[in-house]
């Protein structure tokens, strides 16, 4: 792993600041407010190839490694889009992951020319009301139409971006019984017919201009070239996008607490309380380069998962442990970016509460923090699965 300065980075993160920075604080904030999905912002990083910038060259996109990706969407976040922005993109950059390592060749040519323009949006169907972080429990169930397709009943929970996408990568139950083991389950690339699908989006605390919702399937018929990979194998299939994920995660999570601790210093360096400035009491600027510290060291763990995962090296340590410290890092930095600000930061006008509540949202999902440590203590350093 090489640290000196490359040049093809430095052009990525050019190029993306430059865009982003046509989209202020006050755009991210109005979209929050409105729940407005952020589609003129989408539009210029699709033009700009960025949403296709991991899809293979052969399909029409960048060819680029989770490298570049992970670095595209940190950019992003830390332009102030934060999860808005990020999240608005990071389905179509990262999601079809499964399909370009295990789909045939009709499902990959029929839709990664389109997710490489970023014409095609893409949902991920995992969660349900009783299997969140027991996957193993997944009752949404494709049964076989007797004519080699599929249809699929069910309901999932949590389905970010189902509004506004027209496929979703969903993990559903071909065979087995719940709670007994990962196999049996089997993954579609299903359209989100209305017809077939009601989509209601759930109330939350942040990242409220790109909804996640509930999504009920009722009878959904799926044709048998949608499945992908082997059947019963979904969950092995998925596990491939999970690594990259979380990279890209961790990547997200440090822009959104670089984006925090930029406002803190602005308004540590400027605030005058008992006649000096705030940021002259170390008990407010030594939480900051604490926050600082601890965000570099996130971001470095998540360039040695990036660069071990697209040289083919085992980084599933490396993936989970970027993840949950950025996740760490970031929470702490808004927060003390927060505390720094007094009851401004606690106002919607200075977009720190806002960083606040989209940077909380990593110690969650995809995956919890205890549940990372879980992975750690058990795959890592062999301790008794504990759960
Ligand atoms: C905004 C948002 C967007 C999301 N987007 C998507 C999406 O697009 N697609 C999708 O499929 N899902 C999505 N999710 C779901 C997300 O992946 C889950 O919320 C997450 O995996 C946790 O599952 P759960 O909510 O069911 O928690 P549960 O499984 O009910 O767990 C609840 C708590 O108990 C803890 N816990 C459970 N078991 C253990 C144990 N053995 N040891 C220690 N702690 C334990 C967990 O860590 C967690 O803190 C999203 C969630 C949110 C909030």
């Amino acid at each position: 792993m090489d640290f000196a300065p490359n040049p093809d980075h430095e052009l990525i993160i050019e190029a993306v600041e430059a865009l982003c920075a046509r989209f202020d604080d006050s755009y991210w904030s109005e979209h929050d407010q409105r729940h407005e999905f952020p589609w003129d912002f989408y539009r210029e990083m699709a033009a700009g190839g960025w949403v296709g910038i991991a899809i293979p060259e052969q399909y029409g996109g960048g060819g680029a490694g989770i490298a570049e990706a992970a670095l595209v969407l940190n950019r992003v976040a830390a332009s102030g889009a934060a999860m808005n922005g990020s999240s608005a993109l990071h389905l179509t950059v990262f999601g079809l992951n499964p399909v370009v390592k295990f789909a045939n060749d009709r499902l990959k040519e029929t839709f990664l020319p389109r997710a490489a323009v970023g014409d095609l949006h893409v949902a991920f169907g995992v969660t349900e009301p009783d299997a969140g972080t027991d996957t193993s429990r997944i009752t949404t169930r494709a049964t076989d139409d007797g004519m080699g397709g599929w249809i699929v009943n069910g309901r999932k929970i949590w389905t970010t971006k189902a509004l506004e996408s027209e496929v979703c990568l969903l993990l559903a139950r071909t065979d087995g019984i719940p709670g007994e083991g990962f196999d049996g389950l089997s993954l579609f690339l299903v359209d989100l017919d209305p017809e077939h699908c009601e989509v209601v989006p759930i109330p939350k605390l942040g990242r409220n201009a790109v909804a996640s919702c509930e999504v009920a399937y009722d009878d959904l018929p799926v044709e048998s070239w949608r499945l992908i990979g082997e059947r019963g194998r979904g969950f092995h299939h998925i596990l491939h996008g999970l690594n990259p994920e979380r990279i890209l995660l961790a990547a997200m999570a440090c822009g959104i607490g670089e984006a925090a601790l930029r406002r803190a210093t602005a308004y540590a360096n400027e605030r005058e309380v008992f006649g000096r400035l705030i940021g002259s009491n170390q008990a407010v600027s030594h939480p900051l380069a604490k926050a600082h510290m601890d965000l570099h060291a996130a971001m470095n763990m998540m360039r040695e998962a990036a660069w071990r995962y697209d040289n083919g090296l085992d980084c599933g340590e490396h993936a989970n442990t970027a993840k949950y410290l950025a996740a760490e890092a970031s929470f702490s930095a808004a927060d003390h970016a927060l505390q720094t600000l007094g009851g401004l930061g606690y106002a919607t006008e200075y977009h720190v509460e806002r960083y606040w509540r989209e940077a909380r949202l990593q110690r969650i999902a995809p995956v919890s923090q205890e549940m990372t440590l879980n992975y750690i203590a058990q795959n890592v350093m062999g301790l008794p699965r504990s759960y």
